[in-house]
């Protein structure tokens, strides 16, 4: 497995890899990786001949800056766990070479401004986000021009938003979902949960566990957004050490809001927990 962390290096061997008539596909990520990502590896893999992770905790994605400060950085075991998965190559630029004309800072240097379905929940709660996913794509998708590129459904506003930007702006990627993972007890992984303690941790299955009874009571007739919404914040609520951000059934593509439950659905959960913010959803369908 390479590691490479210049822009040049990895586009040169992305182009030998194309002109040998084999296919690439991306998988981006901030590192700190787990289960959850590795899974992305798989399904990468599945799709192409050669698959290159990139390791890039993105400073224009975060609007707090002790988050981004706080944000686990754990390259070398993260190289192991990529090679381990069988990835061809690690991308692990500086901020220098990804942002080079405003010097690895930010101001003054051009934007991609985020679509409609970045409005509300994460857009919300985290002004300039999507913008900031969006930017980082489109300048990691120029660098290694990948013929697809693979997002877990865990960020599933995340993964609505760059099919957006890839239709809107007529980028030639493949954009592949890849389902949710979660721990053994039904926590949805994340790079944030190894800040939570133990205590912590366990207060946040109730994400998850509230999620699961509304996916019950849909199979059981319960078709109205409204008393799904209002039972799982209830129930979150309901130890008074979690607090829910937001608790929203919308069309599972567009994300606009429904009124009853016909076609597919998400559940998006948004909940705060020792100060970490951990986002869960379900599919949810009649
Ligand atoms: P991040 O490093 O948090 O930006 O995540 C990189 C990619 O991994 C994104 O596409 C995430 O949606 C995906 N991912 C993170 N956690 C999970 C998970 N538990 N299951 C599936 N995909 C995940």
């Amino acid at each position: 497995m390479l590691i490479v962390h210049k822009p040049d290096e990895i586009k040169a061997w992305v182009k030998s890899r194309r002109a040998e008539g084999s296919s690439v596909a991306l998988v981006p990520t901030m590192g700190a990786l787990h289960e959850g990502h590795l899974s992305l590896v798989s399904i990468a893999k599945e799709h192409s001949d050669y698959v290159v992770l990139y390791v890039f905790v993105n400073p224009a994605q975060f609007n707090d800056p002790s988050d981004l400060e706080k944000y686990p950085r754990t390259l070398e075991r993260d190289v192991e766990l990529a090679k381990s998965k069988g990835v061809d190559v690690v991308f692990a630029p500086s901020a220098e070479d990804v942002y080079p004309a405003a010097g690895g800072k930010l101001a003054g240097t051009c934007f991609v401004r985020a679509g409609s379905r970045a409005e509300g929940f994460e857009g919300d709660g985290r002004p300039g986000h999507f913008d900031g996913v969006c930017t980082v794509l489109s300048i990691m998708f120029n660098i290694i021009e990948p013929s697809a590129a693979v997002f877990g459904e865990k960020d599933y506003q995340q993964l609505q938003v760059v099919r957006q930007m890839v239709d809107d702006l007529q980028i030639p990627i493949e954009i592949i979902p890849a389902p949710l993972i979660r721990d053994h007890d039904g926590l949805a992984l994340s790079s944030r949960n190894v800040r939570l303690t133990a205590e912590g941790r366990a207060q946040a299955l109730v994400l998850s566990r509230s999620l699961a009874s509304a996916v019950e009571s849909v199979s059981s007739g319960e078709y109205d957004p409204t008393k799904l919404e209002q039972n799982v914040v209830q129930t979150v609520e309901s130890s008074g050490e979690v607090k829910v951000e937001y608790a929203s059934i919308v069309d599972a593509y567009s994300l606009e809001p429904v009124s009853r439950i016909q076609g597919p659905c998400q559940f998006l959960l948004t909940a705060t927990v020792e100060g970490i913010r951990l986002l869960d959803n379900v599919r949810l369908e009649p």
